[in-house]
């Protein structure tokens, strides 16, 4: 294969040219930040499926990663003083990547980073519509691509929350690290450890102040310390007609964004990654149905934790309580 050019050095673009260039095809990431991210906050990366295995084996980096390693995944609601479910974030064996992560996203992306070769990210180097370089060229430049903008005229649209972000210091005795979730009528909080700090995300329909006042303590006080939180509206867009347009070809978020309440993004981006290097003809047909399918159980997994107070909301609170959140078996099939 001819040179790829990959616009956009997030999760995506950064695994899409390590995989490439564990297959011998030399890549260059354009990547419109003038320096690497600084800090950040955190990310949850939830195992990948096997079938997503190229020549690049990630298995090293991931270890490289400065993360928490998550034991168990827990649910409550905005008023239960104690946990409504609990149980083992382990995914299951057949995962290929069986580390359930929760590391600073700027450290995920060092580490992708300094695994390429030297000169391969190109720092301050925005692309635009018009940019046709020679060879493919892959859009990984994230929800607002302009890769994409120049094959299809859609726009990102507001879903109506609104993720307010925000590191806390840790408690003197964290005690075993967990991804916790508070699930309320049309809002929800999650919390977990990420190194040296606390990582939270608010997510409500309004502001974020008085959104939580009538919750429980813990949760009351850990929103009341997030002020003053990073705001990040979240938008998705429709499908395109197709991912690959002649020699562009999209992938992660510029293919298909997602709500965050099923934290798949980035495995999403990262598997994308894998199929596009190993079969570019095929890249579509073997990704599209499993990202469509993940695409619909976000917004699901979305209207599943926002449900208002009522017999819905009992029984998905019994559930959990019963068997704790849905493991989502299939993600890993
Ligand atoms: C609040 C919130 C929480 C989330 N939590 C999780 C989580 O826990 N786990 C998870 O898996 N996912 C999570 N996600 C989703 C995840 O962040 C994305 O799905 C993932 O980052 C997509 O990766 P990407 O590489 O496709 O795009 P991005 O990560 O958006 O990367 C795109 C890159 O392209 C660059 N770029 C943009 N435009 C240009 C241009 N014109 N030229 C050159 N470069 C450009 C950007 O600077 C950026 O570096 C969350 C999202 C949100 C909003």
């Amino acid at each position: 294969m001819d040179a790829v050019s990959i616009a956009g050095g997030g999760v995506g673009g950064l695994t899409a040219a390590l995989a490439f260039a564990a297959g011998g095809v030399p890549c260059t990431v354009h990547e419109r930040r003038p320096a690497p991210a600084p800090g950040g906050f955190g990310i949850q990366r939830r195992p990948t499926r096997p079938a997503c295995s190229s020549g690049s084996d990630l298995a090293p980096l991931w270890r490289r990663c400065r993360s928490a390693r998550p034991r168990a995944r827990s649910a409550a609601g905005p008023t239960a003083p104690c946990w409504a479910g609990s149980r083992s974030a382990r995914p299951p064996r057949r995962a290929t990547a069986p580390l359930y992560l929760t590391l600073r996203r700027a450290d995920l992306l060092g580490v992708l980073s300094d695994a390429l070769a030297p000169g391969t990210v190109r720092l301050g180097s925005p692309v635009d519509g018009s940019f046709r370089p020679p060879g493919l060229l892959v859009g990984a430049d994230g929800l607002h691509s302009s890769v994409r903008g120049a094959l299809w005229a859609d726009e990102p649209h507001y879903i109506g929350y609104t993720a307010y972000r925000a590191l806390l210091p840790l408690p003197p005795d964290p005690g075993p690290p967990v991804v916790t979730v508070w699930l309320g009528s049309g809002r929800h909080v999650v919390a977990y450890p990420v190194p040296g700090a606390l990582n939270l995300v608010a997510v409500t329909a309004g502001p974020l102040e008085g959104a939580f006042e009538s919750w429980h303590a813990p949760v009351r006080d850990l929103v009341r310390a997030a002020a003053p939180a990073t705001q990040h509206a979240l938008f998705t867009r429709d499908a395109p007609p197709a991912w690959q347009r002649g020699r562009v070809v999209l992938l992660g978020d510029a293919a298909h964004p997602m709500p965050p309440f099923l934290a798949q993004g980035a495995a999403q981006a990262i598997e994308d990654a894998a199929a596009l290097a190993l079969d570019l003809d095929g890249y579509e047909a073997a990704r599209r149905p499993r990202v469509e399918r993940v695409v619909a159980a976000s917004v699901a997994g979305g209207r599943e934790y926002h449900l208002p107070d009522g017999p819905e909301q009992r029984r998905r609170d019994e559930r959990i309580a019963a068997s704790g959140l849905p493991d989502q078996d299939w993600l890993y099939a």
